[in-house]
C-alpha cells in the first residue's frame, strides 16, 4: 500500500536519511527500531508529509509516484500538494499527545474530522464516542486533557488519529513519554488495532512489544536500513554486528 524508495534528507550539513527503502503492505505492521538519532522519526514524518525529502519517491496505493527530486525543479505549490496527498492518507500519534488543553476530550477528537475534513458534526460525535468507548474512555468525553493520566491522554491521541479514518497509522514512540506503569495500557490498544488489521508503522524502543506486534522490522542506524526482516529473524538471529550491538545494549 505504500512504498518509499531512496529517501534522503539533510538538515543543514547533516544527512539524516541516506537512501531509505521501505514497503508497507495493507494490514501490515512495520516497526522501526534503532539508536536515537538514526532517522526513525524523520522517516515517519516523510511518510506523513510533515517533512519533504530531498530525494526519493513515495507511492501510496498504486497512486502517482511522488518524486522528491524530479529532473525538472518542482514548484513549491506542487510540493505542497504532494505533501498534502500524503497527509490525507495517514494519521500520526506523537510521543507527546499534543491535545488542545482548552478543549474537552470529545472536542479534541472531533476537531479534525469535523472542522478540517468537514464531516457532519452529529456523525463525527457519534463515531468519536464509540471510539472513546472502545479504548475505555467513554466516561472521559467531557474531561479536559489535564484531568487524565498520561496513558489516558495517549489513548485519546490514538482515538483522535482513528477518527480521521486514515489508511495508515503512524506511531512515533507513543509510549516513551509515559511513566512505566502506564505503558502497557497504550501498547495494548495499539496491539488491538494491529490485530484488527490496521496498516501501521511504529517507531518504538519497546522491543518485546515490537517482537509481538511486528510483521516486519527495520533496523536503522546512521540514516540507512542496516537490516530488515521478520521479527523472529531480527531479534533472534540478527546478522549484522550493528544490530547485534544495539539489541544487546537495549535488552
Ligand atoms: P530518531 O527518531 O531515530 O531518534 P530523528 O529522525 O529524530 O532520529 O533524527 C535524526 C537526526 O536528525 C538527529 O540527529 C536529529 O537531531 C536531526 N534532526 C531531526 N529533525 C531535525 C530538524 N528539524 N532540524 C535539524 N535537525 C533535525
Amino acid at each position: 500500500m505504500l512504498s518509499a524508495r531512496g529517501l534522503r534528507k539533510s538538515f543543514g550539513d547533516t544527512e539524516v536519511l541516506r537512501g531509505i527503502d521501505l514497503t508497507l503492505h495493507r494490514g501490515e505492521v512495520l516497526v522501526l527500531i534503532g539508536p536515537s538519532g538514526s532517522g526513525k522519526t524523520t522517516v515517519l514524518r516523510a511518510l506523513n508529509g510533515l517533512e519533504t525529502p530531498d530525494a526519493g519517491t513515495i507511492t501510496v496505493d498504486g497512486g502517482p509516484e511522488l518524486d522528491f527530486a524530479p529532473a525538472e525543479r518542482p514548484r513549491p505549490r506542487a510540493q505542497k500538494q504532494q505533501r498534502l496527498a500524503l497527509r490525507d492518507r495517514s494519521a500520526m500519534v506523537f510521543q507527546h499527545h499534543n491535545l488542545f488543553p482548552h478543549l474537552t476530550v470529545l472536542q479534541n477528537v472531533i476537531e479534525g474530522p469535523w472542522r478540517v475534513q468537514r464531516q457532519p458534526r452529529a456523525e463525527v460525535v457519534a463515531e468519536a464516542l464509540a471510539l472513546l468507548d472502545r479504548v475505555g474512555l467513554a466516561d472521559k468525553a467531557d474531561a479536559r486533557p489535564h484531568q487524565l493520566s498520561g496513558g489516558q491522554q495517549q489513548r485519546v491521541g490514538i482515538v483522535r488519529a482513528l477518527a480521521l479514518k486514515p489508511d495508515l497509522l503512524l506511531f512515533d514512540e507513543p509510549t516513551s513519554a509515559l511513566d512505566p506503569e502506564l505503558v502497557g495500557e497504550v501498547l495494548l490498544v495499539i496491539k488491538e488495532l494491529a490485530d484488527e488489521g490496521w496498516t501501521m508503522a511504529v517507531v518504538t524502543h519497546e522491543l518485546s512489544f515490537a517482537r509481538e506486534v511486528a510483521d516486519h522490522v527495520l533496523f536503522l542506524d546512521g540514516g540507512v536500513v542496516v537490516e530488515e526482516g521478520p521479527p523472529a529473524e531480527i531479534f533472534r538471529a540478527p546478522r549484522h554486528e550493528r544490530t547485534q550491538r544495539f539489541l544487546t545494549r537495549i535488552l
